[in-house]
């Protein structure tokens, strides 16, 4: 299936989803790149942001095309050590599970249910300036790079960890902890879709469960996709018809650092020196022995964690940093995608409620967009912190 050109990042088309849900139509969605990133990427979304997006009704062709997720396994490389249910969190969510999903899957659903209330991403249209209006104080003049002004009154900068508009309006990222990467067993980790020659067998094989593999300086995750997602995740031709397998290890800071775009050797060995059984081709440990067979997509990631100082701000209009332009966490803690969707949401929630309240008025009061900041930013300096409290190697007792 080719990605229709409706697709952005995900809390770009969460805002859109938003802003129309809530009657406002008055707006523009650009992107600097001809096509969407169309990687793999996130895989994890969580019952919370599940419930932010049933709230403007755009969950339902997540929770009909993604995998439920219905627990985490932990074991050793041979055997189940603890097993964690989502069921009980009935009592909590009405989505009491982890839905599965390749973030190019996600941003095609998004981006297919905006098509179909009838908005258009427009791209390429890379945002270069931003400056007051001289004739309306509470406008910007968005300048894009073909000469284009667009005059918003509210401006979302949902442009990634380089974003254009965090630089333009001069506010500060950075680690709240330091700039030190630290030195703890997710550090440094690889990511990969594969699949397997022969198929593996057994529980750790069938769709619905996280699986974590935990040794001594180790930590591999496996998430098996079934056929779920085989033609979304064909890349350059090369169809894939076996099931496909997500792999997140994490590789010692001991070894060298990963390849960029690690080969099938690379995951092989991780595998065979961190993996479950079920999975390697090491015969001492799994007598069928099971080898990478196709590298679907693989990248290599360093743990490290960046806040805006303020994700609200005014330069003539009202401007928001969304996503990784307020906040970058470990991809290990599957919470960065989640964040920026519901960032979205939540912000574009008080626009509206802003918009209402104070249309025509010449006495404005940001009151809503502060407090709506505020709790955003609370947000991710609680993920970063729990990160931070996670990896951070334990301090002898004394
Ligand atoms: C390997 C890996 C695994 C991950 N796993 C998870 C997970 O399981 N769960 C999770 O929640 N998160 C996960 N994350 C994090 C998640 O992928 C990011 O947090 C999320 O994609 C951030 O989206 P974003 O739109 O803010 O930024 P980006 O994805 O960087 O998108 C920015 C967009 O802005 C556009 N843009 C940039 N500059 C401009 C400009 N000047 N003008 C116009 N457009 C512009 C870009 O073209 C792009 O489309 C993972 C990340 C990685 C790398």
């Amino acid at each position: 299936m080719s990605l229709p050109e409706n697709t952005t990042a995900q809390p770009g088309l969460a805002a859109a989803l938003s802003l129309t849900h809530h009657g406002c139509r008055d707006f523009v969605i650009v992107d600097a790149i001809a096509e969407g990133q169309n990687t793999s990427r996130a895989i994890t979304i969580h019952s919370a942001t599940v419930e932010a997006l049933a709230s403007i009704d755009a969950a339902e062709g997540l929770l009909s095309q993604a995998i439920k997720g219905e627990g985490i396994r932990i074991t050793s490389r041979s055997s189940q050590i603890f097993e964690a249910r989502f069921g009980p969190l009935k009592k909590y969510s009405a989505y009491p599970y982890v839905l599965l999903s390749p973030q190019n899957v996600t941003e095609l659903v998004l981006g297919q249910k905006l098509q179909s209330l009838g908005v258009q991403v427009q791209r390429p249209h890379r945002v270069v300036g931003m400056k007051q209006n001289e004739e309306d104080r509470r406008v910007t003049d968005v300048s894009l790079e073909d000469g284009q002004v667009v005059r918003a009154r509210y401006i979302i900068g949902a442009d990634g960890a380089h974003s254009t508009i965090r630089t333009i309006t001069g506010i500060g990222f950075s680690d709240p902890e330091g700039p030190d990467l630290g030195n703890h067993v997710l550090t440094q980790m690889v990511s990969a879709d594969v699949t397997f020659e022969p198929e593996p067998v057994g529980p750790l094989t069938i769709e619905g469960h996280i699986n974590i593999t935990l040794s001594p300086d180790g930590f591999l995750m496996l998430t098996p996709f079934g056929n779920r997602f085989n033609s979304e995740l064909t890349r350059d031709g090369n169809p894939v018809t076996k099931s496909i397998f997500r792999i997140i290890s994490a590789v010692p800071v001991k070894n060298r650092d990963p390849p960029h775009a690690p080969p099938k050797e690379y995951i092989q060995n991780l595998i065979d020196m961190y993996g479950p059984a079920c999975i390697t081709s090491d015969s001492s440990l799994n007598p069928t022995s099971v080898k990478v067979d196709q590298l679907v997509w693989s990248t290599r990631f360093r743990t490290h964690s960046a806040i805006a100082d303020r994700t609200f701000t005014r330069l003539g209009a009202a401007i928001f940093l969304v996503g990784d332009a307020a906040h970058i966490h470990s991809p290990a803690g599957g919470q960065g995608m989640n964040l920026a969707i519901r960032d979205a949401i939540f912000f574009t929630e008080a626009i509206t409620k802003h918009i209402q309240a104070f249309a025509g008025d010449s006495d404005v009061d940001d009151t809503i967009l502060q407090e709506c900041a505020q709790v955003r930013h609370e947000r991710a300096l609680e993920i970063s912190r729990l990160h931070q409290e996670a990896f951070e190697p334990r301090k002898p007792y004394t």
